[in-house]
């Protein structure tokens, strides 16, 4: 693993294309993710994203923002100022195309530092998305930005199975992530468990039933198809990913196996779709 730190000229980007609806900005405390040969890696959309990966390896890579929390405090007002020219709320994705839990964010604890920066200067709303329960090392400061700021923690949690045959492992225990969500949402912070990309289930209604006891508040169920930033999952289609899912249950690599597991889902939670789940839009 190549790290390299960094300083940083922004940190806080305008939201474009399929983040758009989805919040005014996103922050990424790290270029590159250290679960890139995990198995969520497999199919990471952000891997296609040459002028991010700079023909560098997806997982062999992680360029530091060190100086990523100072660079918020410099440049939030403007941000804020330019969110509210448009009449919309100031809202933060962290992070969308990096995880802020990932392994190296225990020396470096740039994110903690952001988080700091952040309940210095709040957002109107913060959403934090992560693969990994390394966020409840966080847990205080995020009960308190909790208080300033609507917070939501989005975990990503493909379903019901640690990986899939043939694919590497995954980049934190299901079981650990499960505990997680319980521990924010019974600390009263919105949750949402997010099936990112959504991998076939083994047993749907205990796993929905296993979700609802976390008191999540939502489930996002986001297929490849739909969800990899391609209208019909073509990026997908180029890794091992769907033929992983189509050798467990044939039929998994299309949007109406989703369509059948959403159904499933809505008998126990309110159900968001891709795009408009992670804005925050659910159905019953
Ligand atoms: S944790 Fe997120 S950003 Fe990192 S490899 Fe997995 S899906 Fe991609």
């Amino acid at each position: 693993m190549q790290i390299v730190e960094i300083n940083c000229k922004t940190i806080l980007t305008r939201a474009s294309g399929y983040l758009k609806p989805v919040c005014t900005h996103s922050l990424n405390p790290y270029t590159g993710c250290g679960f890139g040969r995990s198995s969520c890696g497999v199919g990471c959309y952000v891997r296609f994203n040459q002028w991010l990966t700079r023909g560098r390896m997806w997982g062999g890579f992680v360029d530091v923002k060190i100086n990523a929390p100072e660079i918020y405090l410099k440049t939030v007002g403007a941000e804020k100022r330019w969110a509210e020219k448009r009449n919309q709320l100031f809202a933060i994705f962290l992070s969308s195309s990096t995880d802020p839990w990932q392994p190296i964010e225990k020396k470096y604890r740039v994110t903690r530092r952001l988080l700091e920066a952040i309940a210095a200067n709040p957002p109107d709303s913060l959403i934090l998305q992560t693969h990994s329960a390394t966020i409840c090392d966080d847990f205080s400061s995020i009960a308190r930005l909790a208080e300033a700021s609507d917070v939501r923690v989005q975990i990503s949690i493909e379903g019901d199975r640690e990986t899939l045959p043939g694919l590497p492992p995954p980049p934190c225990s299901l079981e650990d992530r499960l505990v997680a969500l319980e521990k924010f949402s019974h600390a009263g912070i919105s949750t949402v468990a997010c099936l990112s990309p959504l991998y076939p289930l083994k047993a749907p209604e205990k796993f929905f039933a296993r979700l609802a006891q976390t008191g999540v508040s939502a489930i996002v169920i986001d297929h490849f198809i739909e969800g990899d930033g391609t209208p019909d999952g073509s990026r997908t289609f180029k890794t091992p990913l769907p033929a992983a899912m189509e050798a467990i249950e044939p039929g998994s690599a299309s949007l109406a196996y989703r369509d059948k597991i959403v159904d499933v889902a809505r008998k126990y939670l309110p159900v968001g779709i891709s795009q408009t789940g992670f804005a925050g839009n659910y159905a019953s």
